[in-house]
């Protein structure tokens, strides 16, 4: 299975936010929207970082309260691994484990298309897995 069928089933929307806003801002946007990690857009809609829970928790431990003002750009991952629509969930699951990350931003020509989680691929892989094991049993009942 690739990324292409995980957004063909969730959905392409995602959840963006601008380098200049501030972490105050980006606190506010998770809790809203119940995520943990916002791509960071320019304007011209190419991605340009990720600001996950994890980040602002680093910020908070370092600058306390103050962080809130800091500007999102001063405490996001600016070098961010993307994938393709084309890319398998193996490969994803892969890019996770390796980078210690739960979201990739799925990009086509430069701009951002889409938003895997860590939950889209375990979701899948388990079905795939539950599915593996009804054939099995198939197999075997009918043997
Ligand atoms: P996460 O596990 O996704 O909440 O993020 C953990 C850390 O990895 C944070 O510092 C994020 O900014 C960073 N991060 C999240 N996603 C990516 C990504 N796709 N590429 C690079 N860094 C990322």
């Amino acid at each position: 299975m690739t990324v292409a069928r995980i957004l063909a089933e969730k959905g392409r929307s995602v959840v963006t936010v601008q380098p200049e806003r501030t972490l105050d801002d980006a606190v506010h946007l998770l809790a809203d929207k119940g995520i943990g990690a916002l791509v960071v857009t320019d304007e011209a809609g190419s991605v340009v970082g990720m600001l996950s829970e994890r980040d602002i928790m680093r910020a908070l431990a370092r600058q306390a309260a103050a962080a809130f003002d800091a500007p999102i750009a001063s405490h996001m991952t600016a070098n961010v691994t993307t994938c393709k629509r084309t890319t398998t969930i193996e490969e994803v699951m892969h890019l996770m484990t390796e980078g210690r990350f739960r979201h990739v931003p799925v990009c086509e020509e430069g701009k951002l298309i889409g938003l895997v989680s860590i939950g889209d691929v375990v979701k899948r892989r388990i079905a795939a897995v539950e599915a593996e094991h009804q054939a099995m049993r198939d197999y075997i009942t009918m043997a």
